[in-house]
């Protein structure tokens, strides 16, 4: 393909990102509709435990379970000395119905422990630390990075890999190739932004099942790749 228009296609996605807060809230800038990481790191001041907690939560979870199940546990458990302090099963209902909720229990138990043991009870702040603990992938540690410590990490899920193969910038098989691929060929500038973005904009227009291509704002810069029905 051409080469990439990298700034008019996040000038564009900016601006629809602003004209979906105000039609959803009436006031530009307003934003309830975030992705439910996002939401929590603004309503902890981006805390490292809080938004390690609600990133491991969000697995395989929407938005709004994640929202209330992370909200539920880190009232009962603000530090990883708390959670320690909760036998597993507790934690189990705390966070339930979110995906996994044993394995996360489970998970989340381990992690306090390490932290406690490592890291003087602080969540560290680098990829290979972060990957090193149990039930933390690429994608978690990167969202963690970008949250909690604003550094500039490539957060790709589900929609940033769909999005990113179907507008041609790429062909890759799942996301962690996608994540390689893009740090060679996007600039850095935009990495801590795109998950943001095109996780809305996969849960709002580039839908998995026959996206809304007809009410496509970078429709002009994309391929369609893979996309056999769209609305
Ligand atoms: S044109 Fe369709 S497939 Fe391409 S980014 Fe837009 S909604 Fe997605």
């Amino acid at each position: 393909m051409n080469k990439i228009d990298f700034e008019g296609i996040f000038k564009k996605l900016n601006k629809w990102h602003e004209n979906l807060c105000a039609a959803q809230n009436g006031v530009g800038g307003v934003r309830s509709n975030d992705p439910s990481v996002t939401t929590i790191a603004e309503l902890y001041r981006s805390q490292p435990w809080a938004v390690l907690v609600s990133t491991i939560l969000s697995l395989r979870t929407k938005d709004e379970v994640t929202i209330v199940a992370s909200k539920r546990i880190l009232k009962e458990a603000g530090s990883p000395e708390l959670l320690l302090l909760m036998k597993e099963k507790e934690i189990e209902k705390l966070i339930y119905p979110v995906g996994f909720y044993r394995n996360k229990a489970a998970s989340l138990k381990k992690i306090a422990q390490i932290l406690l043991d490592q890291y003087n009870g602080k969540v560290p702040h680098t990829m290979e630390d972060l990957l090193s603990l149990p039930g933390v992938g690429r994608k978690t540690a990167n969202l963690v990075l970008v949250e909690a410590f604003d550094k500039d990490a490539l957060c790709v899920d589900i929609h940033v890999h769909r999005i990113t193969n179907r507008l041609g910038w790429l062909k890759s098989k799942n996301p962690d190739e996608t994540e390689m691929i893009l740090r060679e060929l996007m600039p850095v500038k935009y990495w801590k932004r795109i998950n943001y973005l095109l996780v809305l904009y996969g849960q709002n227009l580039c839908r998995p099942v026959s996206p809304y291509c007809s009410k496509c704002v970078i429709k002009q810069h994309c391929e369609c790749n893979g996309v056999d029905r769209s609305r």
